[in-house]
């Protein structure tokens, strides 16, 4: 039976990559005007079907439609339209300069697609980092198919219900399912695949693209710390970490993950962040319609298991029957507690104090490469310090989560957070070969 399964499956995957690479080869893809008209169905889908992803997105998560419309639909919005503003620039060719000894010739760059590519996405935002990912994939001239998350299973029905009513049929498909599905889809040969999530599965997705050399990028996670230095504003940084933290219940993979309080910082910055938690979710955050839910028991259960040490300065109550874990600061937490050796990717932030900036950067370096690095310092030597003594996916001073809606900026992981970037030109670059072309006259 499991057998049987395994072998339908693996005809479903053959069979859509058929008809994916089919209509590729068939050169349909590669105008600029089919590019431009998949991503204006794309922004039509969005705003059109804004209510029903709002409603799948409020199931899956319990994201507030507020949160839901800004993190998934409008951002989505902006990456189309910044793509769509400059695709055509971004595709001419660009010359490039030749040595005395080839003249007359003459050189240029390219950007060739390069097929069919799998997007893999995960369930934290599932709307946002299943489509993000396909803009930049049609805007480079492929076919691509989506694998939504199993674990937003509102969410990844919506789309496989209404991506083929606005997309082309034979260039775009949309498979759903878990672990058998996605492993069926990993047997085929891609040209590119985007993987979204944990590097464990990072992992097994790099092992199955090997076997046909197919690239990769892998958009992972991480502990992503905030680094805070005494004399700035508290009460503006707390907002801001608060801000950034609690968002989807801290299901960010850019989430601050945990403070580095240099100096004497942490007792003030402690009653400030529990002020930012009441002013921005109220006196029970249980009963805020924007607060967000756990996405499963599993994911829960993790969680709550991590609240046992460091003293509890707010939060901590939680109730399993709905998947609420209210938002969480914890002080004096020692650096070896369980909370510090896992991507926390929930709403518990640990604080700890380091007594000065080298020892943030020591205890930075000590640990893999965060996604991000954030801090707030007023001193231009500390944010150079930090830019050159340390190595993240990103470096932002002052606004956490904030760079990744900078559409020029690009976006991506260095060693354990990931691999490869996108947002922007950056995701055509990530979805096309930069061809080299020469051209020498005869004669
Ligand atoms: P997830 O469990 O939804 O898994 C991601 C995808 O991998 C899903 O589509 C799932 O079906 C597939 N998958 C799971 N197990 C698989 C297997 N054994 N073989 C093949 N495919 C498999 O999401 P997750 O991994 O829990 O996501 C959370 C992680 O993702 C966090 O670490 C977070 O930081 C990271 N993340 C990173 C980014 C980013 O842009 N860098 C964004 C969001 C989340």
């Amino acid at each position: 039976m499991a057998h049987r399964l395994v072998e339908a499956l693996a005809t479903d995957a053959d069979s859509v990559v058929k008809r994916l690479r089919a209509t590729f080869r068939s050169g349909r893809t590669k105008p600029l005007d089919w590019r431009l008209d998949q991503l204006r169905a794309l922004r039509t889908l969005l705003t059109e079907q804004s209510e029903a992803f709002l409603a799948a997105l409020n199931a899956d998560l319990g994201k507030g439609a507020t949160e839901a419309y800004r993190t998934e639909i409008a951002f989505t919005l902006n990456e189309l339209d910044h793509t769509v503003r400059h695709l055509e620039e971004w595709l001419r060719p660009k010359p490039a300069a030749v040595p005395d000894a080839f003249l007359p010739a003459q050189a240029r760059v390219v950007r060739d697609p390069l097929g069919v590519v799998l997007i893999i996405a995960p369930w934290n935002y599932p709307l946002q980092l299943a489509l993000a990912p396909l803009v930049g994939a049609l805007a480079a001239g492929n076919t691509a198919v989506v694998k939504p998350s199993e674990l937003a299973p509102a969410t990844s029905a919506a789309i496989a219900r209404l991506l083929p009513r606005y997309l082309d049929r034979q260039a775009v498909a949309v498979v759903e399912g878990a672990v058998p599905e996605t492993s069926a889809l990993l047997e085929q040969r891609f040209d590119h695949i985007f993987y979204t999530g944990n590097g464990a599965v990072g992992r097994i997705v790099m092992a199955a693209a090997a076997k046909h050399l197919t690239p990769v990028t892998l958009e992972l996670g991480g502990k992503s710390p905030v680094v805070v230095e005494p004399g700035v504003d508290l009460a503006v940084t707390a907002q801001r970490i608060a801000r950034g933290k609690f968002l989807n219940a801290g299901q960010t993979c850019v989430a601050p993950d945990y403070v580095l309080a240099v100096g004497d910082t942490a007792p003030a910055l402690a009653a400030e962040l529990a002020a930012a938690v009441r002013a921005a979710h109220g006196d029970d955050p249980a009963g805020d319609p924007e607060y967000g839910r756990i996405v499963n028991e599993r994911h829960f259960d993790r969680l709550t298991a991590l609240l046992g040490e460091g003293r509890v300065v707010t939060g901590a109550s939680h109730d399993r029957a709905t998947r609420y874990l209210a938002p969480t600061v914890l002080a004096d937490v020692p650096p070896a507690a369980p909370v510090m050796q896992e991507e926390i990717f929930g709403p518990i932030l640990p604080i700890i104090t380091v007594p000065d900036l080298d020892a943030a950067i020591a205890f930075i370096n000590e640990r893999d490469k965060p996604l991000a690095l954030y801090a707030f310092t007023d001193s231009d030597r500390t944010k150079q310090r930090l830019a050159e003594e340390t190595s993240s996916g990103a470096l932002v001073f002052g606004l956490p989560v904030s760079h990744l809606a900078v559409p020029e900026l690009p976006f991506g992981g260095v060693g354990e957070s990931g691999m490869g970037r996108y947002h922007g030109e950056y995701s055509i670059d990530t979805f096309s070969h930069a061809k080299a072309v020469l051209d020498k006259p005869l004669g």
